[in-house]
């Protein structure tokens, strides 16, 4: 057998792929091979190749790399203010007088330069590589023209590079349909400017590896992001939805109808939804940081989804006005205690589905021969400690693409 490129040995192996039982396939006392990026070996450490580098555990937990799914990493400045404002009293109004909410966002983002926006979002995108993310999603939707949604997803995929960003495969996602610009009024006009003019140049950039939109009563209605939807499918690029978060619209019955990706937040989703997405094949990506940050009552519908045999992810959501959150080992602790996950339903969330949201369920989130080498090694035995504790990083070794 020649020698391959990279050998970890003697981890308790958790593959991320389950058996006709539902439980996740543990390989003890095993170990993974790979050569130019790629696993080729995963199996018993006794039988397993000879490799140029080796590292040697003593019976520590290897998963996938993790996969967060759905996040808003690249923007600028913080709504911290706000935040304290409104925790000091203050009403919708007077926050939204004073300048809050996703306007002064977008105000900050508009007003960034590429290189301010990099480095501002390179350091929330390594706390998540910290954490073992070796894939992250990020979208646009706080540029809401064609040239600021087209600067931050160059952002986005200089970060997805291996000199400027922190070492992490990134896939992007136009959000246009996120939110009115300042001082837009007519929705249908703003539609038409994400349709004619964002998409196609993101496009032509080759910027946008999907489209996702926002339905609800703040922000588009099923039929203004019908028409995205029809834009996407004729640029032949998937689609997601925020769908379903402050209330039931139906977007992810339309989502379905166009073979979403995902559809995500959904706390709001009803049956009649959820039978859709179980029937195209759509992942339910729960966003627990969000529900936390802003109080949410209403929880997503995770029994109702687990009867539909629907495909379940997780993701942190991180954005700066309803889910500051950079660590992807609470959102899964959060999507336990809140939710009611169970603890492999997290990991399998920000493994396995986290990677079948975004379409590359073939390349990345389980273990297996033919995938990219993305693997952590943890200083705990059992899967569960992951999402157990709460503030606490037992990474130990975070490979990507075969390399540490
Ligand atoms: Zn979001």
């Amino acid at each position: 057998m020649s020698k391959a490129g990279l050998l970890v040995s003697h981890v308790r192996i958790w593959t991320g792929e389950t058996g006709p039982d539902g439980k996740v396939r543990m390989i003890e006392d095993g170990a993974v091979a790979a050569s130019d990026g790629i696993i080729t070996y995963v199996g018993p450490t006794e039988g397993a190749p000879e490799a140029e580098v080796e590292y040697d555990h003593q019976g520590e937990l290897l998963t996938p790399g993790l996969v967060d799914c759905h996040t808003h990493v690249v923007h600028a400045g913080n709504r911290a203010g706000e935040w304290q404002m409104r925790l000091e009293g203050a009403s919708y109004e007077e926050v939204a007088k004073a300048g809050g909410g996703i306007v002064s966002t977008v105000k900050a983002v508009r007003a960034a330069s590429e290189e301010t926006l990099l480095s501002e979002s390179f350091h929330r995108l390594k706390a998540l590589v910290d954490e073992g993310v070796t894939t992250a999603e990020i979208k646009s939707g706080y540029g809401l023209d064609a040239g600021n949604e087209a600067k931050m997803l160059r952002v986005a995929r200089m970060l997805g590079t291996k000199t400027g960003g922190p070492g992490v495969t990134v896939t992007t996602t136009h959000l246009g349909a996120h939110a009115m610009p300042p001082g837009g009024a007519d929705k249908d006009a703003y539609i038409a400017d994400v349709i004619e003019r964002q998409l196609p140049l993101a496009v032509k950039e080759g910027l946008a590896d999907a489209v996702d939109a926002f339905c609800e009563g703040i922000a588009f209605s099923p039929a203004q992001v019908r028409r995205v939807f029809e834009a996407a499918r004729a640029l032949k690029l998937p689609v997601k939805l925020h769908a379903e978060q402050l209330s039931n619209l139906g977007g992810s019955k339309l989502a379905a109808e166009f073979s979403a990706l995902s559809v995500d937040h959904i706390e709001y989703l009803d049956t009649d939804g959820i039978a859709a997405i179980a029937k195209s094949g759509t992942v339910a990506v729960l966003l627990p940081g969000a529900f936390y940050f802003i109080k949410e009552k209403q929880k997503p519908p995770v029994d109702a989804l687990r009867r539909a045999g629907v495909p379940i992810a997780l993701a942190t959501d991180c954005n700066p006005g309803s889910s500051p959150l950079t660590s992807i080992l609470l959102a899964m602790n959060m999507a336990c205690t809140l939710f009611g996950l169970t603890p492999q339903e997290a990991l399998l969330g920000v493994t396995r589905e986290g990677a079948r949201a975004l379409g590359m369920q073939d390349k990345i989130g389980t273990v297996t021969v033919g995938k990219q080498a993305d693997l952590c090694v943890w200083n705990v035995r059992e899967p569960a400690e992951l999402a157990y504790r709460i503030g606490f990083n037992p990474l130990l070794r975070r490979i990507w693409r075969g390399e540490e």
